[in-house]
């Protein structure tokens, strides 16, 4: 029997004003470069068959057009800030087709902040079909999933707080400016590190290049990519100052890995 593979496709590597920035013309912005063109901040995680999102980010609907993404079995929520959570309408159109509610998953804090940003979503004002069908569950720890365990890794994200996830020996961190003395245990032994790594110069919710360089190096991760990018970066550019093991994400950026048995 060969083992299960972890399928890793970052759909956007981009911060909360994607890249390019509206009304800017700095060079980044108008490089003909595509890895420079980077959507909202989000991820798919794929194992046995199934297609695991983390985050709805605003550019979704694109997002899944360009992966040819055509069905979304669950979505694991990082927290809810705008950029991370503003697609989730577009998952309407997969339980239209399936009839099915879509499992999502979220920290209690970050489930009451969606039924208040979409309220709609929750109530039985609008019809079923002019709202996703959401089954939420509430993270406070590790939970198994499609027969694998997800290990939700509390993060400081700033004044706030945001959950990355785990699973085999992939780990995606977004977004934190820290990580918690109890959250270091959680990270041991990764191939593959996707980790928030804003712009250069610091940030107080965000770890800088450097910042993520350094987590990556303390957990002597063989693999990472930096992701959550601005325009500060050019990745053809800047590339020359990252160490060994260590890249600039991109939007349609695949990677698999082999996923331990459970
Ligand atoms: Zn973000
Ligand atoms: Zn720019
Ligand atoms: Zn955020």
């Amino acid at each position: 029997m060969t083992a299960a593979n972890l399928k890793l496709t970052i759909l956007g590597s981009g911060t909360s004003t994607g890249v390019p920035v509206l009304g800017c013309h700095c060079p980044v912005c108008r490089s003909p470069e595509p890895r420079n063109n980077r959507t909202r901040c989000s991820a798919l995680f794929e194992w046995s068959g199934h297609k695991v999102l983390i985050d709805t980010a605003t550019d979704f609907r694109q997002q899944a057009l360009r992966e040819g993404i055509e069905q979304v079995d669950s979505v694991l929520y990082t927290h809810a800030h705008a950029d991370h959570v503003h697609g989730i309408d577009d998952l309407r159109t997969f339980t239209l087709v399936t009839g099915r509610a879509i499992p999502v998953y979220a920290a209690p804090g970050v489930i009451d902040r969606l039924h208040g940003l979409f309220s709609y979503i929750f109530s039985d004002i609008d019809a079923p079909g002019y709202r996703p069908r959401l089954q939420v569950n509430e993270v406070t720890g590790p939970f198994e999933l499609f027969g694998q365990q997800v290990i939700p890794v509390p993060l400081v994200h700033g004044p706030g707080e945001s959950l990355g996830y785990r699973v085999g020996n992939l780990a995606y961190v977004v977004d934190c400016s820290a990580i918690p003395e109890t959250s270091w245990g959680l990270l041991q032994g990764l191939e593959v590190l996707v980790i928030d790594a804003l712009r250069f110069r610091g940030h107080e919710s965000h770890f800088s290049v450097s910042e993520a360089i350094e987590v990556a190096e303390r957990l002597r991760v063989p693999r990472t990519l930096l992701t959550h990018l601005t325009h500060d970066i050019d990745c053809q550019r800047d590339v020359a100052g990252l160490p060994a093991g260590v890249e600039f994400a991109y939007d349609g950026q695949t990677l698999s890995l082999p996923l331990p048995a459970m």
